[in-house]
């Protein structure tokens, strides 16, 4: 994992970078659809994983919490973008792992189409789409935000170092150099 970590810094610091990164929950940062979960109470069992009410052990990403970290620490804000059915079992969830204070307050989680979540985003930062990248594991969800002009990154397998790269080399190169 810190041979990903020393990876991923030097991607950053190759180019360009946003000024807001999305990323979608279920099957992009986690490895479960929240809705077949048997539902809170939710207990930390270690970084990467939870247990629900039933005692099923639920995944996250290996690379997922390293990702969001790194992307802080090049005062890039992070936000989630979710479209689950059970919003306050998600926020729960996204509270169990521990991810509430790294995304401030851009934790937009309701069902419909995504861009009602990326138009409160803006609102709520001020950053032009242009500015934004976005991860999911759903390409109708790629489609809507792509049409806002953010720059949307496929991750059929859950967010990784090899997304990111991938999607900021697109995002460079739609971009003017500095
Ligand atoms: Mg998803």
């Amino acid at each position: 994992m810190e041979r990903q970590r020393a990876r991923l810094k030097q991607i950053l610091k190759g180019g360009r970078l946003p000024k807001l990164a999305v990323f979608d929950l279920d099957y992009t940062i986690w490895a479960f659809w929240n809705d077949c979960t048997a539902g809170p109470p939710y207990r930390k069992e270690s970084d990467l994983t939870i247990v629900d009410r039933s005692g099923e052990v639920l995944h996250m990403y290996p690379e997922s919490r390293m990702i969001l970290e790194e992307f802080r620490n090049e005062n890039i804000k992070v936000g989630f973008a979710s479209r689950s059915p059970v919003p306050k079992w998600t926020r729960n969830v996204v509270e169990t792992f521990g991810l509430l204070p790294l995304v401030d307050n851009l934790c937009e989680i309701y069902p419909g189409s995504k861009e009602p979540h990326f138009k409160s985003l803006h609102k709520k930062t001020g950053i032009p789409f242009d500015e934004m990248i976005f991860f999911d594991d759903e390409m109708r969800n790629l489609v809507d935000v792509s049409k806002l002009g953010v720059t949307c990154q496929y991750c059929p397998r859950g967010l990784s170092v090899d997304e990111v790269e991938k999607c900021l080399e697109a995002y460079r190169k739609k971009k003017k150099p500095l």
